[in-house]
This record gives C-alpha cells, structure tokens and sequence, in this order.
C-alpha cells in the first residue's frame, strides 16, 4: 500500500483522450505499465495546476496548457500534433511528443490497402449503385498491377502504408520531404519532384502532417497535374485539401474518386455536400487510432524516458513544423 505522504509526491498526469468515462480504463492501464503515475481526468476541479508534470490530450482548450506551470511534456493522444498547436497560448519551450505506435502504423497500413483495392474496384460506384437499386456489372479498368498508388508522406505511417500496398501488387511510389529508400517503391523528395511523383500516380494518398506548406496541399493545381481518371484518398487531415477543388475535379470528370477519412470540420456538417456526392466515399477518423493499452504503452514509456533525464522519443519538431 502506498503510503499517503508519498503518493502526494507522485508525477500527475492529467488525460483528456475518450471523455470521462474512460478514466477507470486509462487508470487501470497506467496503474499496469506506470505505477508512479496519479492519473486524473483532464477535467477534475480538484488537482492544484502547479502538481501536474504531465498531459495525454486530444483538443485541449485553447489556454489550458499555459495554466500549468511544472508541465514537463505535452503527449498528443494522436500522431498529429496540430490540434496542439492550434492553441495559440501553448506554453513554448514543453516538448511536445507524438503518438507513434505499432497498432497505428499497421491501422493505417490496412487501412489504405482497403481504401486502394475499394477505390481500384469502384466500390464507390457499386455502393452508389446498391442505394439507386441499380444492377449492372462494374469492372475496374485495370489491374492492380497496371495502377500506381502515390503516397505523399513516408513517415512513420506513410513508409510502412507503401511496404503494405507493394506487397499487395499495386506500383507504389511516395514523396517526402526527403529522400527515402525503400525496397520496390520509388521514391520522390522535395517540391522540384512533386510534379514528376503526381504525374505517374493514379491513387493519391495524403498522410503529411498538417503545417505551414502542406494546408492546403490538395488544391485545383495539385489535382490537374494527375492523370485523368486518377483518385485521392485523404487519411490525414481535413486541412490538406480545398474541398471545393476537389467536387470541381469531381464534377468535371478529372478525378474519378475520392475516399476522405479527414475533414476540415469534424464531425463533418449535415448540410456538407460531401455527404452526397456519388463518388465520395466518407468515413468518420477512423483510418488508424490505436488501442488505449498501446496509447497507455507508448504514453508510459515516454514519461519513464524524461524521468530518467534523458530525450523523449517521437518528439514534435518546431524547427520542421511536425
Ligand atoms: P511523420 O511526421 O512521421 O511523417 C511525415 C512525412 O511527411 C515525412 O515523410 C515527411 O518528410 C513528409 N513531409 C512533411 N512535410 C512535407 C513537405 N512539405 N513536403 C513533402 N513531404 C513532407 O508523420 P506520420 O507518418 O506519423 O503521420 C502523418 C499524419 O497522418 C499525421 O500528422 C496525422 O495528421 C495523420 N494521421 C491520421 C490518422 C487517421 O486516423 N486518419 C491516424 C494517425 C495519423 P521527411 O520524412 O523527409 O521528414
């Protein structure tokens, strides 16, 4: 049994990820993989600010975090960090670090794999055609082999998602910032090369972090340089794409599908045509969230690290903007 006096000495880490309801869960988790944590609910009245050393967030309230002044870390319960960043009061200097986790990656990687084989058979055409009660035979134009799926980001989600789609036969290729290197896919870096990796992809899929210079990134220019009848899938935020641009595209024939896990309001408003559209196909952020064990795990080993002095993986870098 620990001892009172001691307890109060313990590190607090306050948790807004999955609302309240799910404290007991992400006690129970945090009691298993860090005991000398006090885990409390983001919004418990009862915790005086200067004890808490750390945060696990989703959306934190712009101005919170600055009310805390022994923080030691910033854990975003998601890879992004820009629903951190947004805040325009976040206290500088508190590393901020990224959920980085194995289920995540291979969620995600399953998840485009999905997205790519549905988007080369035109399921979003079939499905349309289930709600019209409309029979008629719909066959891909081409074979997976003969499509070349481009993935724009080969991070930590984007390199193993273009591993996973290659082995699954489709011509993969990516685009990063820098140059990468992995077996049997091409490998494109830098703005000078983006027209090159657009031009030769028939499946766009976005997992780039929102900054600066991607906001944006799929726009009317980006979309014409695809080829026609080219499709985009967007897995990472609804801030990467116009999507005025993208029903233009739409609409006009260029593109001929669109899969959007991400939108820029979330969730996506009743009255957005994207709803509608016949060649979009929604769904809700659901591409790649990890289990809370694996958030608890990661969570867990990146508090142990700062305890223990030294630099904490998976850290947000300002000077990059991700
Ligand atoms: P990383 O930071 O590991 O990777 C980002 C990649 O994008 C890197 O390859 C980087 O290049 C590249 N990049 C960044 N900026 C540019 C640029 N201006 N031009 C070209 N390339 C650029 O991120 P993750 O892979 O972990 O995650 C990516 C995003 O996926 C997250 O930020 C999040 O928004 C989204 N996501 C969505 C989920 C969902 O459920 N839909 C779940 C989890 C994440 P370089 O390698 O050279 O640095």
């Amino acid at each position: 049994m620990i001892c009172p006096a001691l307890a109060k000495e313990r590190p607090i880490l306050l948790i807004k990820s999955g609302g309240p309801a799910a404290l007991p869960e992400w006690q129970e988790l945090f009691h298993q993989y860090s005991p000398q944590l006090d885990v409390h609910h983001w919004n418990d009245k009862d915790i005086p600010p200067e004890r808490v050393e750390y945060v696990l967030v989703w959306q934190p309230q712009a101005g919170r975090l600055r009310g805390y002044p022994n923080l030691r870390a910033i854990l975003s319960s998601a890879a992004g960090v820009d629903h951190i960043l947004a805040d325009p009061h976040l206290p500088a200097g508190i590393p901020i670090v990224r959920m980085v986790t194995q289920e995540t990656r291979q969620r995600m990687a399953e998840f485009a794999a999905m997205a790519c084989l549905m988007t080369q058979k035109s399921m979003h055409r079939i499905i349309a055609q289930q709600r019209a009660q409309h029979w008629e035979e719909c066959l891909p134009q081409n074979n997976v082999g003969d499509t070349r799926v481009g993935i724009m980001g080969l991070g930590s989600l984007g390199a193993v998602t273009a591993s996973y789609v290659q082995r699954l036969g489709f011509q993969t290729q990516g685009w990063s910032q820098s140059r990468k290197s992995i077996p049997d896919v091409r490998c494109y870096a830098g703005p000078q090369e983006l027209s090159a990796f657009l031009g030769s992809t028939n499946i766009l899929i976005c997992l780039l972090p929102e900054t600066a210079e991607t906001r944006g990134i799929i726009n009317r220019t980006l979309l014409q340089q695809l080829p026609g009848g080219a499709s985009v899938i967007n897995l990472a935020r609804g801030s990467h794409l116009i999507a005025g641009d993208l029903l233009a595209a739409l609409d006009s024939g260029h593109i001929a599908s669109a899969w959007l896990d991400v939108v820029d309001e979330e969730p996506l408003p009743r009255n957005s045509p994207l709803w509608h559209h016949s060649a979009i196909i929604i769904t809700p952020h659901s591409a790649a969230s990890p289990s809370r064990r694996e958030k608890a795990i990661h969570a867990a080993s990146v508090i142990h690290a700062i305890e223990q002095g030294r630099e904490a993986p998976h850290l947000y870098d300002p000077g990059r903007g991700y």
